[in-house]
């Protein structure tokens, strides 16, 4: 490695660190030292989640190797941040190694508290990774097994979280599942809603919501949970409502990595602060935070991590090669998120928009069409987008 190359330095082998780092390797490569960080071997393709709670195939296709998928130009680290040093531009390793950069991408995504509410781990049910899947199949197994049915919750514990169409994808699945084992009958099917919608972007909404009430699900909005209390089998509201369950599903509590947390960088929930078009710290401008990790008025989406570590790394190029200063990066990123939204077991939408753009109205038709893209769409993401190319 030359000591006259700028030294990047991405954190996180997730969706957004592994497209930044491809796109660097490629662009950039006589003028930057490239190495990315990840505590996991793997890149998973988490849009599969909520689709797999009801079927009962491996999750392997989920995944593929960090290394298998990152540009042989970029040096991949397996290890875990512990702290930064932004005053003296340095990184914290587990392994004991500190690693200096000239610029600092943060893409760790989020960190699931789950005891941000009390009651949760004993009696929630998530499907936001590979062992919630494991073990709500199990669930719902004994659910259909005993055959009774009874109260069904779906729920989100905290804002913001990952992905905001998945709570609804698994509500709508729940609704035809149930159907077919024939449940549905004896079910009542219950979402909880923290804002005043079922959705936050109004004009989808609408859409969503006429599904509600087609498929008699009870909407409750303004429901922010503040405890479960697994003795009477009911959720408790800051507002003060009650709600009973015998299955309860909720999205955990999301916040930022912990090694994030206590620098000057980040706001209460331990979020990256970040210009939301530049996608740059305003008061280290050589360090940029996109996907999960940022702090931004748009959904925590893998479409959006896509759009952002595009913009991020057009940026970073321009700066390796001189065409642009550190302090006058262009307004790259316009809020850009896809969705396709799974309305049933056979159906999907699809929503695309941007920070004042709302989705297309051709989008909020749920048809097979978008359900197959939906269905193949990881084989786009795993041999197309995350190469950085599309
Ligand atoms: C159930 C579910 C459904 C979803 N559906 C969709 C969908 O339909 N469409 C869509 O666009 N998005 C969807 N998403 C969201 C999408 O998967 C994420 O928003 C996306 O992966 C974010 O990318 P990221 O790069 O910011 O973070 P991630 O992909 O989470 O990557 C973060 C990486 O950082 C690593 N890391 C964390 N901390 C450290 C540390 N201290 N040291 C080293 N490495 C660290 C992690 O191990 C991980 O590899 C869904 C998510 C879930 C959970």
């Amino acid at each position: 490695m030359s000591e006259d190359k700028a030294k990047v330095v991405i954190l996180g082998g997730g969706t957004g660190g592994v497209i930044v780092a491809n796109l660097l390797g490629r662009k950039a490569k006589k003028q930057a030292e490239v190495t990315l960080v990840s505590k996991q071997e793997n890149v998973f393709y988490e849009a599969d989640l909520p689709y797999r709670i009801f079927d009962k195939k491996s999750l392997k296709s989920m995944y593929k190797p960090v290394r298998n998928v990152v540009n042989k130009n970029v040096e991949v680290l397996k290890d875990e941040v512990i702290g930064l040093d932004l005053d003296k531009n340095s990184v914290a390793l587990s392994s004991g190694n500190n690693l200096p950069y000239d610029y600092l991408v943060i893409a760790t995504g989020a960190h699931y508290d789950y005891d941000g509410v009390p009651g949760y781990k004993e009696e929630a049910y998530h499907y936001y990774n590979e062992e919630g899947i494991n073990e709500i199949r199990k669930a719902l197994d004994e659910f259909v097994e005993k055959g009774t049915g009874g109260n069904v919750v779906i729920g989100i514990a905290d804002l913001p979280f990952k992905c905001p169409v998945a709570p609804l994808e698994g509500v709508f699945m729940m609704e035809h599942f149930l159907r077919r084992k024939k449940l549905r009958k004896k079910t009542e099917l219950h979402y909880l809603s923290p804002i005043g919608s079922a959705f936050s972007i109004e004009k989808a909404n609408v859409h969503i919501e006429k599904k509600f009430a087609k498929k008699n699900i009870n909407l409750h909005t303004f429901f922010n949970t503040e405890t479960i209390h697994p003795d009477r089998k009911v959720i408790e509201s800051l507002e003060g409502d009650e709600i009973e369950y015998d299955l309860l599903i909720m999205v955990p509590p999301h916040r930022g990595q912990g090694f994030l947390q206590g620098t000057p960088i980040v706001d209460e929930s331990g979020w990256v602060n970040v210009n939301t078009k530049t996608l740059q710290n305003e008061t280290y401008p050589n360090v940029f935070a996109i996907g999960d990790a940022a702090n931004l008025p748009v959904s925590k989406a893998g479409s959006s991590a896509h759009y952002q570590a595009m913009a991020t790394a057009h940026n970073l190029v321009d700066v390796l090669k001189g065409k642009l200063d550190i302090s006058q990066v262009k307004e790259r990123y316009n809020g850009h998120a896809t969705c396709l939204v799974m309305t049933s077991l056979t159906s999907a939408m699809f929503f695309d928009f941007n920070y004042t753009r709302p989705p297309f109205g051709l989008g909020y038709i749920s048809n097979r069409l978008f359900y197959y893209f939906k269905k193949y769409q990881r084989f786009l993401y795993f041999y197309g987008f995350l190469s950085g190319r599309l």
